[in-house]
């Protein structure tokens, strides 16, 4: 704690000044094109290694980047206030694109992969019933990249299972049908400090580096859907 004390000393005494325009100008509201639902991991921080400042990316952490789908009437089978971030997103703030952005060395996935009763924990076990449906595509489906240790494998499933619960959003599938709202699946790398980013054409994920920026840029983002079958 003491060194989040003086940080936030430190910040205002040599960061804000360079920065009071841009806090000024925040007061009167944002703008962000982007939603982003990332995992609580302190090692994952989104607005360091994706170069953005406030006001920039609309921003969703939850434990394991889980959201509970929607039922039949469009209310989350789950804790409604990541439904409730979502539809803030796209019907308040209009963002044109939604990032689930899951990462290596995850906690949450590992304890699900454990499948260990925490019965001190039940509001854990019950969250990470979420995360449930990954765990049986992983089991039955085709998995990402071989290459990668297993929870890693789960990580990386679990983004394009966490798309598909957006997709349980009314508002998430008309918007995607429409092609006014794009889905992306990115994974962090929480020890090389680098992004990859899912590719159904070459059904994985891919560094994203300059030349891979280029190409998802240029070809207006094609929405990652799944290569395997449910
Ligand atoms: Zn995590």
């Amino acid at each position: 704690m003491e060194k989040l004390i003086r940080g936030l000393v430190r910040f205002r005494q040599v960061e804000l000044p360079k920065r009071r325009a841009m806090f000024e100008q925040l007061g009167a509201g944002q703008d962000p094109d982007t939603l982003l639902l990332a995992c609580a991991d302190s090692r994952v921080v989104p607005h360091l290694t994706s170069s953005m400042e406030p006001g920039e990316l609309f921003t969703v952490r939850t434990v394991g980047n889980l959201i509970a789908p929607a039922g039949a009437d469009g209310v989350a089978l789950g804790d409604v206030s990541e439904a409730a971030a979502v539809e803030y997103a796209l019907l308040v703030l209009n963002v044109k694109d939604v990032v689930v952005y899951g990462h290596s060395k995850c906690g949450a996935m590992s304890a699900a992969l454990s499948g260990k009763a925490m019965t001190e924990a039940p509001n854990l076990m019950e969250w990470l019933r979420v995360a449930t449906p990954t765990m049986e595509r992983v089991k039955r489906a085709e998995l990402v990249d071989h290459s990668l240790p297993f929870v890693e494998q789960l990580s990386q499933v679990n983004v394009l299972q966490q798309l598909d619960h957006l997709r349980t959003y009314r508002p998430v599938a008309e918007r995607e049908d429409a092609g006014e709202l794009h889905l992306h699946g990115w994974w962090f790398d929480v020890t090389t400090g680098e992004t990859h980013v899912y590719d159904s054409d070459r059904g994985g994920f891919v560094l994203l580096d300059e030349t891979e920026a280029e190409r998802i840029l240029s070809n207006a983002v094609p929405a990652p859907h799944l290569t395997f079958t449910d």
